[in-house]
């Protein structure tokens, strides 16, 4: 079986290397979160079909880097097309695919895919540049050349949108590329590639390789051809793929984990606050950047905790397909099982579970109902460690010391959510807080113009804008002085 149909549209289940489709000995099984039902047999590749894609991306490198920006900005364009051409098809992919509520992969999701290519494209050919300048009559031109081969390895949270934040810039740039989709959620990358083909974008530029587990992962990171690796994912794993990178000084880019806090000061909007707060169990709590760390005005925590519960008791968990749903089931059983251990030991050590808990066994599918766990033990690993599900702990605070001492006292800063009703007040909150992005009175509002990335543990390196290309890029500059030119005399 070379091909599945999802949702009535047929994804090819190989590997798409060299623009073509090639199998490999064994598959693995997909099935879908929703229900546990069959989705397919999926190639599983290793260490040769990592071979062959690397080998290809290689060879296509040449001409696409030679490419001009133009062009190169043109073929984006056409696969953003073909992607809102088939923002149905898409959405339904992945919600099958990875659990995510339809509506959101409809409006919102799908959508950026596209506009994560049409943005570089843009930015490729508008906005990159640095003016040159003088030393000493001497004049520095700065320029950004394609590098080699970039592997991409991506998560399952957001499989498509994550992908394309990483693919858009890297093609834009010049890079040919090898993509490991994460083994629970291939399908929409497949889908992509066909896409990516049907655009024109040469073959070879664009690969495909799925695997399970570390297997494809791990030959791909070690593999001596690549120019970079962007990763979005674990910590653990990255640390893994840095060592491999170390053999051959390949430079990387981290997006990791998190666990921001959601401060709600004692002058905030208390149903501001509570609709912010209740927003950090979107996607099932799978998203990276969720405030899952509630820190609340002791003054006001109380009253908080009423009508968070009060409104949370109303978020409508089942299918995602249908369009009703808040809160949809987490990516696999597996996962589930991960964010239930988190809860049982919490439980067994005597934290204040208030809310939720278990796994909502009445839908069916890996569902886990919105967890809320009150004042947890300082140190305690449900306040501590990146659960990854719909978990949320709430701590207060008397003072704005102790405020930025437990909102900073984790291993990570990726994000943070500071809900106010006093702008000084909030710019002092947010002046001391380590995260890569802060919202002040607002939560995922994502211009792609704006760095993004983690401080500590949550990553290294910022992307977006210019700050793509940086990483993408072979960054150069030319210094040309100003005599020795043949029409100097
Ligand atoms: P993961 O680290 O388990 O896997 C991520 C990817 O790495 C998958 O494709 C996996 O197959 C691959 N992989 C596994 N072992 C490998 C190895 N040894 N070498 C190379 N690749 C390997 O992460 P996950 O569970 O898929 O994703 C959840 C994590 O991702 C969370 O920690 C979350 O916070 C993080 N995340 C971060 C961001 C961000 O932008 N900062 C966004 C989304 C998710």
């Amino acid at each position: 079986m070379t091909s599945i149909a999802v949702a009535g549209t047929p994804v090819d289940t190989r590997h798409f290397i060299g623009g073509s489709r090639v199998a490999s000995d064994s598959t693995y099984t997909n099935t879908s979160p929703i229900d546990g039902s069959f989705l397919g047999e999926i190639a599983r590749g290793g260490a040769h079909e990592i071979d062959l894609a690397v080998a290809a991306a290689k060879a296509a490198f040449p001409a696409w880097a030679a490419t001009p920006p133009a062009e190169r900005a043109a073929v984006l364009n056409r696969i953003a097309d073909l992607v809102e051409e088939n923002i149905e098809a898409l959405s339904n992919i992945e919600t099958l695919d990875n659990g995510g509520l339809i509506r959101s992969n409809r409006r919102g999701v799908m959508p950026r895919v596209a506009h994560n290519l049409r943005f570089f494209a843009d930015w490729l050919v508008n906005h990159l540049g640095h003016p040159d300048f003088e030393t000493r009559g001497h004049t520095n031109h700065i320029s950004w050349d394609p590098s080699g081969v970039a592997a991409l390895i991506t998560p399952w949270n957001a499989p498509l949108m994550l992908a394309t934040w990483k693919i858009a810039p890297a093609l834009a740039a010049g890079d040919t590329v090898v993509l490991k989709p994460a083994e629970w959620t291939p399908l929409t990358a497949s889908f992509f590639a066909d896409l990516t083909k049907k655009a024109g974008l040469p073959d070879g530029v664009f690969n495909v390789v799925q695997g399970y587990g570390a297997e494809a992962g791990a030959a791909l990171v070690a593999h001596p051809d690549l120019s970079r690796i962007s990763f979005t994912g674990s910590v653990p794993t990255a640390k893994s793929i840095a060592r491999a990178a170390a053999e051959n000084l390949t430079p990387c880019s981290f997006e990791l984990g998190g666990k921001s806090p959601c401060i709600v000061l004692e002058d905030a909007d208390l149903d501001l606050a509570v609709t912010l707060a209740i927003e950090q169990y979107d996607n099932a709590g799978q998203v990276c950047l969720s405030g899952t760390r509630l820190l609340v005005h002791e003054s006001i925590a109380e009253a908080f905790t009423a009508a968070f519960t009060a409104k949370a008791a109303t978020l409508v968990q089942g299918d995602p397909r249908d369009a009703a749903t808040d809160i949809g089931p987490q990516v696999h059983l597996k996962h589930l099982d991960r964010i239930k251990g988190f809860v049982d030991r919490a439980s067994a050590s005597g934290q204040n579970i208030v809310m939720g808990g278990t796994p909502n066994e009445e839908l069916g599918g890996a569902y886990f109902r919105p967890t809320l766990v009150l004042e947890p033990t300082p140190g305690n690993e449900i306040v501590t460690a990146e659960v990854f599900g719909p978990v949320l702990t709430l701590q207060t605070f008397r003072t704005d010391a102790e405020l930025i001492a437990l909102a900073n006292g984790t291993e990570f800063g990726l994000a943070a959510v500071v809900v106010s009703g006093d702008r000084a007040h909030a710019d002092r909150i947010t002046s001391q807080l380590v995260a890569g992005t802060i919202w002040v009175n607002c939560f995922f509002v994502r211009d792609l113009r704006a760095p993004f990335g983690g401080s500590k543990k949550s990553g290294t390196g910022r992307e977006g804008g210019t700050w793509s290309f940086d990483f993408y890029a072979d960054v150069k500059n030319t210094v040309v002085a100003p005599t020795g030119w043949a029409d100097d005399k």
